[in-house]
């Protein structure tokens, strides 16, 4: 019996990597599909076909798909892509959230989202303390402007010094308990 070595470990589990929800809705959802759903079916001209874009005020048809490139432009938007670029913009999806319309094209088109592999669940895992701490930072800092705002100028308005102290620290502890 030879025993596995690292390397051959390494490709298998490379093997079965992960493939994203934008590679996943490229391969499954033709953009052309998709340009007929969001405006209604297409003119052909010659190669391509032409839809009213619903990117922009369009009345004649400007959005140009060539269905075996598997992308689409349009003229006036000065904007193309593939499928998924397709969505993103139709759906208003920051850049950054790219993998979101990727997921929402594939449902929409009834296909399974692929799952997110167990190494992104442990990378998330142990990013968790960190982003639990800028959390708890932003929260304390939005509470202390609150506290400026909302609660500062009533106990300002306290002239006995004592008091006003006494009342500071009362008022400063029912908010944060109130905040939590
Ligand atoms: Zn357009």
């Amino acid at each position: 019996m030879i025993a596995e070595d690292a390397e051959t470990r390494t490709r298998r589990y490379r093997g079965v990597s992960y493939r994203g929800p934008i590679d996943a809705a490229k391969e499954a959802v033709p953009v052309i599909d998709l340009a007929e759903r969001l405006a209604g079916p297409g003119v052909r001209r010659g190669r391509e076909i032409a839809f009213r874009c619903p990117l922009h005020d369009d009345h004649d048809p400007s959005l140009r798909v060539d269905p075996d490139k598997g992308v689409w432009f349009c003229d006036p938007c000065l904007r193309g892509g593939d499928v998924v670029e397709l969505a993103r913009l139709a759906w208003g999806y920051d850049q950054r959230d790219a993998h979101t319309a990727a997921a929402m094209l594939l449902m929409e088109f009834g296909h399974e989202v692929p799952q997110r592999p167990p190494a992104w669940f442990r990378k998330q895992e142990r990013q968790k303390p960190r982003r639990d701490a800028v959390e708890q930072t932003r929260n304390n800092v939005l509470r202390r402007r609150l506290f400026k705002y909302l609660i500062l100028p009533l106990i300002n308005t306290i002239e006995d010094e004592e008091e006003h102290n006494r009342e500071l620290d009362r008022a400063w502890s029912e908010f944060q308990r109130l905040m939590r």
